[in-house]
């Protein structure tokens, strides 16, 4: 029998689980034993039937006088009597017609259930009873939840993972023997035993260190060997241009800010390398990533080469042609501009197609419409990816093989991701940070407002609105949901525009509009021609509209901290004092994740308590990177985090082969394909 072996093969695993367990996605014998348990309830210590508390207990007891009987149609009971040396306690088990007959009379068994009054008497209902002779699963120990499906719990994905026991513990090691000695970690089989069956919480902190160290290792190693084959592959050298640059700098109506300047100046120095720079450029909401972008675009385009630069919404896209317009101005350079959208007509983008694979120079600017098999730019040597998270991996591959030589790559993202997080998923890439916002920003007044403060916020909007500023209202849905209570956009920007806003020009802004349309709109906003728009989440990336002051959000608590500290950078960008009121559905006491945006402007403490909160995933929502979830290994292991990257760095360094490694290389290729942007 093989890992690789669908899980029918496992003697006891039957049809029906067979079915069940392709559900949660277990297909083979593998895939059971790599189920990784989400949490774990502890049913580990014995109590004596006499010391019991209600609640959950774990009990060493004899059981008798076990009766079935159905006390009407579709309602069957089985009694029975547990004892132990100080006392008595009854079981009762609802419609498992098959338990009476099951019970041994005179065996010791283990149960663990909730113990608790029934009305009448304390007894325990439903528990799970097993021999104590056997190899327990489902009592008296630490026990792991799963994720479940309907009428497949936890209990039994445990006595499927026990049919693996035999495999389980004949698991090869996949780690190279020094590591596993040097860090002192537990063997492969005894880890998987023990994360799914641990004796202890000790043996279980050991499997999960274990499990989860191969976790971190094999993924800093596959980033390593990336980032290893990327540098030693050819690129385009852009040589710097001193005066370009300060031609540049002095036309900004400001000042760099110094993590600017600073960012600037290392993909400078990056892309004057003849081979590609990898970097990720993470910047809070109005960091000002986009100058660092136009920068960088500059030193290629004056060199004759072309620049691609691709932005998850037309939107964006067109927003970012503009800027770009505007930037290159004073350089002489705005002709250069091309914008590619999906909303163009097909002669218009058939003409710029073709201009694009002929002439040099030029930039590029676009949405997916970029990634199209006919989009064959002459002479690219610089692609930057602006919100690189809402973008796969295969699409940032594609992008990249439109050049004979790999581009130079800036990702750009303002997901607040903390720098160890980064460093672990995106290892291949070099990481530049802009902490700092620009200076002649004053820090965005967050608000929690109880529904009867409703009117006063109207009130302060309006004078808003007549001293020239602009707002936005954010809903959660499009429409009026029948399920939901829950405001949507359609619904908002009717009751504004016959009520509190009557005299003021909204506009409705949602994704199932049509891009051209959305575009008119946000147009219309632009030229100040509306002052307010009520929109969904479509407003949550890169819109820059400074003169928009105040925000208004409904339902605030639908929406993640990453989500919420992104749609209030949409106001507050630039002198004017930014206001986001985060309108409250009851007068609850809000929660502790709505008072924390509320008290604090920082994206990446923000995302750190993301982290406590809700755990990774709350992040990891935000991130589309596939196969690069953590799954065992938490971010708070900081020291292990560190120790398995540097283990994977002396691998490296060693020499040490990766097709010794079996196992190993099949996992590590498998991520390299993922993590490999050429
Ligand atoms: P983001 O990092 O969110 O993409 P943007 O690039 O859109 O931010 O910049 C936000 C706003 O800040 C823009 O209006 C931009 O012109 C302005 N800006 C950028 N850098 C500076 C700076 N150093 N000083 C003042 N304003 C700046
Ligand atoms: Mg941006």
């Amino acid at each position: 029998m093989r890992l690789t072996d669908p899980v029918e093969t496992l003697k006891g695993v039957g049809p029906a689980a067979v079915k069940k367990l392709q559900i949660l996605g277990i297909k083979t014998i593998y895939d059971l034993i790599d189920y990784i348990p989400r949490r774990y309830d502890d049913y580990s210590h014995l109590q004596l039937i006499k010391d019991t508390q209600p609640g959950p207990v774990t009990l060493q007891v004899t059981i008798s006088q076990a009766k079935g009987r159905y006390v009407r149609r579709g309602l069957h009971i089985t009694e029975a009597v547990a004892t132990d040396a100080s006392g008595s306690v009854k079981l009762t088990w609802f419609n498992q017609p098959y338990r009476a007959s099951a019970i041994k009379p005179g065996q010791l068994y283990y149960i663990s259930g909730e113990f608790g009054f029934n009305g009448r008497q304390l007894n325990i209902t439903n528990p799970s009873i097993e021999l104590v002779s056997d190899f327990p699963v489902n009592t008296a120990r630490i026990l792991p939840i799963y994720r479940e499906t309907k009428g497949f719990t936890s209990k039994q994905i445990r006595l499927q993972v026990k049919n693996a026991i035999p495999l389980i513990r004949k698991l090869p090691e996949t780690l190279p023997d020094w590591i596993v000695e040097e860090y002192d970690l537990l063997d492969r089989a005894n880890a998987y035993e023990g994360l799914h069956f641990p004796e202890s919480s000790e043996s279980l902190a050991e499997a999960r260190k274990r499990l989860a160290f191969e976790e971190v290792f094999r993924l800093s190693l596959a980033s390593m060997l990336v980032k290893q084959e990327a540098e030693r592959s050819d690129a385009t050298p852009v040589a710097f241009n001193e005066k370009l640059a300060k031609e540049f700098v002095s036309n900004l109506p400001f000042d760099l800010t110094n993590g600017q300047r600073r960012a600037v100046w290392s993909i400078y120095k990056d892309i004057e390398k003849p081979h590609p720079m990898n970097r990720l450029l993470e910047g809070d909401v109005g960091a000002g990533k986009t100058v660092v972008a136009a920068m960088s675009a500059v030193m290629a385009l004056q060199a004759g080469y072309q620049v691609a630069v691709m932005a998850p919404t037309e939107l964006l896209a067109r927003q970012h042609a503009d800027t770009l317009t505007t930037l290159l101005q004073p350089l002489g350079l705005a002709d250069r501009v091309r914008l590619l959208v999906g909303g163009m007509t097909k002669k218009q983008k058939e003409n710029l197609k073709q201009a694009i694979k002929q002439e040099s120079g030029s930039l590029i600017v676009g949405t997916h419409a970029l990634l199209e098999s006919d989009v064959l730019p002459k002479d690219l040597a610089l692609i930057v990816v602006d919100e690189q998270h809402r973008f796969g991996v295969e699409q940032r591959k594609k992008l990249m093989k439109k050049s004979a030589k790999t581009p130079h790559v800036l990702s750009m993202t303002a997901t607040p991701i903390p720098r160890s997080l980064a460093l672990t998923l995106y290892g291949e890439m070099e990481i530049t940070i802009l902490d700092e916002k620009p200076g002649n920003r004053k820090n965005i007044k967050t608000h929690l407002v109880p529904p009867t403060d409703r009117p006063k916020i109207y009130t302060a909007l309006k004078t808003e609105l007549d001293s020239g500023r602009q707002a936005f209202v954010v809903c959660p849905l499009v429409s009026e949901s029948e399920t939901l209570p829950v405001k949507s956009a359609e619904e908002a920007f009717e009751q504004l525009s016959k009520g509190p806003l009557k005299a003021y020009k909204i506009g409705l802004l949602h994704g199932k509009m049509k891009p051209a349309d959305k575009d008119v709109i946000m147009q219309q906003f632009v030229r100040r021609e509306l002052d307010v728009i009520v929109s969904t989440t479509v407003i949550e990336v890169g819109v820059d509209v400074p003169n928009a002051t105040v925000m208004l959000v409904e339902n605030p608590e639908r929406f993640g901290l990453a989500q919420l500290h992104q749609l209030r950078g949409r106001v507050g960008r630039s002198e004017h004092q930014g206001h986001c009121y985060l309108m409250l559905a009851d007068s609850k006491a809000p929660s502790r994740r709505l008072k924390a945006i509320a008290s604090s402007t920082d994206g990446f403490k923000l995302a750190e308590l993301d982290l406590e909160l809700r755990g990774p995933g709350a992040i990891y929502g935000t991130l589309q990177h596939g196969a690069l979830d953590l799954r065992i290994a938490r971010l708070s292991d900081v020291k292990l985090i560190a120790d398995a990257r540097a283990s994977a760095q002396k691998f490296i360094s060693n020499g040490d082969n990766l097709l010794h490694y079996k196992e190993l290389h099949k996992h590590v290729t498998q991520l390299q394909k993922v993590t490999q942007l050429n």
